[in-house]
């Protein structure tokens, strides 16, 4: 038997070491940011401009180049065919800002060559995001079912949810390998354009890999959020169990 107390102390512990590295990763990128934000380029073009020579030389001049408000905001949407540049992004000649520039043509390079991890994604996310809506569900009915009336299908609709749950893992597992081979291909870009020397180029290299290290740290608290589910559903359980 659990007292509402424990269980509330251990499920808020169990995410801990999920928090710290979040907390650890988004410091590295900021301080990784805001460092390589002071140096400029020697070819000095702005972001925005290098976005649109890179992606013109890659055969996307249909790739749209728009400005975005906040900080570290950047992306490239697929569906209205444009990257967005943040603030301290667009109109900068800094290392921090051409490296994440690159970053996100990485991203348009894999959205049209086809490459397999998107494709994936694309065809599991709102498959993902259909079936989160039944995780509560399952497991909330399964527990009164297994809690009030002792019944074996209670079983089987908690693990239902708990698979259903661990899709969440499925997701950031296949968001983490996009996320290198985009900034594997925007060092290779930076280099092969001409837009950064080699020592440049490894500068804004550990800006992205920096960045890398949060999609690490969603993975950690992904697979601590589903021990933490377990571990609910093992104390409720036992606090049930009152023969
Ligand atoms: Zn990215």
């Amino acid at each position: 038997m659990f007292g509402i107390y424990t269980i509330y102390w251990v499920l808020g512990i169990v995410m801990l070491p999920g928090l710290a590295l979040g907390i650890w990763a988004q410091t590295k990128v900021y301080t990784t940011f805001n460092q390589y934000n002071s140096v400029q380029t020697q070819h000095g073009l702005t972001a925005s401009g290098v976005a649109r020579y890179m992606l013109d030389g890659a055969g996307y001049p249909d790739v749209k180049i728009a400005h975005i408000r906040g900080e570290l905001t950047d992306n490239f949407n697929p569906q209205t065919n444009t990257i967005s540049l943040s603030d301290a992004v667009y109109n900068q000649s800094t290392i921090s800002a051409v490296g994440v520039t690159a970053h996100e043509i990485g991203h348009v390079v894999q959205h049209k060559t086809g490459y397999g991890l998107i494709k994936l994604r694309n065809i599991l996310v709102p498959i993902i995001n259909f079936l989160g809506y039944f995780v509560w569900p399952f497991i909330f009915i399964g527990l009164i079912l297994e809690i009030m009336y002792a019944s074996t299908a209670a079983n089987w609709l908690i693990y239902i949810g708990l698979a259903l749950y661990s899709f969440n893992i499925l997701f950031c597992l296949i968001t983490l390998p996009i996320e290198l081979n985009a900034s594997k291909r925007a060092y290779k870009m930076l280099l092969a354009t001409g837009e950064m020397d080699m020592e440049e180029a490894n500068q804004a290299k550990q800006v992205l890999n920096a960045a890398a290290w949060t999609y690490v740290a969603a993975l950690v608290t992904s697979v601590l959020s589903l021990v933490r589910l377990l571990l609910m559903i093992f104390m409720v359980r036992g606090g049930g169990r009152r023969d």
